[in-house]
């Protein structure tokens, strides 16, 4: 392996002054839980990494802020998956946190990280986009903030240019909605999933109000079934018309086959779990 530096900048501004927003090898480091891996499997050749473990700005921790709630890009999956804060208000996450790796990764593995991971087979960024939350990015020209739901660009491409850092994710509170993330796997519970499925519904009476799906793992990016959605908006979801939706997830979606499953199984898994996530969601 080539030699590289590490650098543990004392603030923000020193991390992002280490940062070069003309040379992708030079990267912070949030858990290294991801980044470790590639540089082992020598997919990723460093030349400098910038440690943000060290900053003395708040980027840990879960904390109410009116009607949003807002995460530190440093803070751990554990910390969040034991936040009195998050189960209240999102526990959709807290409950998706069960079948994620497992807890000496969930012990160093950060929000940031996982956000700017960019792998569309994680479990929390489709989560995140269905919350409707958004990223809080900063770079040499200053603040800017990302919908989650936009912040993916391809495989393993985000939003995030080289330069910049996620220091927050920040979530609106949703009152009345209820959510459920389906991990679809074909093994182990906590293996990559075949299909990722998150269903978020607020309901008037026994009619969905409002939805949002959102599939993820078998396609490039988390992606927003916008069809289906309008489909089942404004309707009490009965068997036909989780079947209409299913239909029309499965037209929108351009899923790949891959190790954990041909097209045509993950069309079925994802008809199956339109059925069963809003079966679950609407019994609330
Ligand atoms: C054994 C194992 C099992 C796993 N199983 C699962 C699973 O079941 N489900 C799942 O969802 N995930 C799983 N993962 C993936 C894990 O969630 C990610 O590796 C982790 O979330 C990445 O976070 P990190 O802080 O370690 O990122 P890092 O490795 O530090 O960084 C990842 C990428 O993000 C960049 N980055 C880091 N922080 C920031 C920031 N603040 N701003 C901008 N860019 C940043 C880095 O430069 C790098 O490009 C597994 C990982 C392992 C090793």
């Amino acid at each position: 392996m080539a030699d590289f530096t590490i650098e543990y900048p004392g603030t923000l501004a020193e991390a992002l002054s280490f940062l070069d927003p003309d040379d992708p090898s030079v990267r912070p480091v949030g858990g290294g839980t991801a980044l470790m891996l590639m540089m082992k499997s020598q997919m990723f050749h460093p030349t400098r990494l910038v440690c943000l473990s060290r900053l003395s700005e708040p980027m840990t921790g879960c904390r109410e802020d009116g009607d949003h709630i807002r995460i530190g890009a440093m803070t751990t999956l554990s910390q969040v998956e034991h936040s009195a804060l998050i189960a209240a208000e999102f526990p959709v996450i807290h409950n998706a946190m069960k079948n994620l790796a497992n807890v000496r990764v969930r012990n160093v593995a950060t929000i940031g990280g996982n956000l700017a991971h960019g792998d569309p087979h994680l479990d929390l960024p489709p989560i995140w986009a269905a919350l409707g939350a958004e990223a809080i990015i900063h770079g040499p020209s200053g603040q800017r903030s990302v919908k989650v739901e936009d912040l993916f660009q391809g495989y393993y491409e985000t939003d995030v240019a080289d330069g910049e850092l996620i220091t927050e994710i920040r979530v609106p509170r949703l009152p009345g909605w209820r959510a459920t993330y389906r991990k679809v796997t074909t093994r182990a519970l906590h293996d990559w999933p075949a299909i990722g499925l998150t269903l978020a519904a607020r309901f008037d009476g026994d009619r969905i109000a409002d939805i949002r799906l959102v599939l993820s793992a078998a396609v490039d990016i988390p992606q927003r079934l916008r069809g289906a959605e309008e489909v089942l908006r404004g309707h009490r979801p009965d068997a036909m018309l989780l079947a209409r939706a299913g239909d029309s997830a499965a037209a929108e979606a351009p899923m790949e086959h891959d190790s954990r499953g041909s097209v045509d199984y993950k069309v079925h898994l994802l008809k199956v779990h339109i059925l069963r996530g809003m079966n679950e969601i609407g019994k609330g």
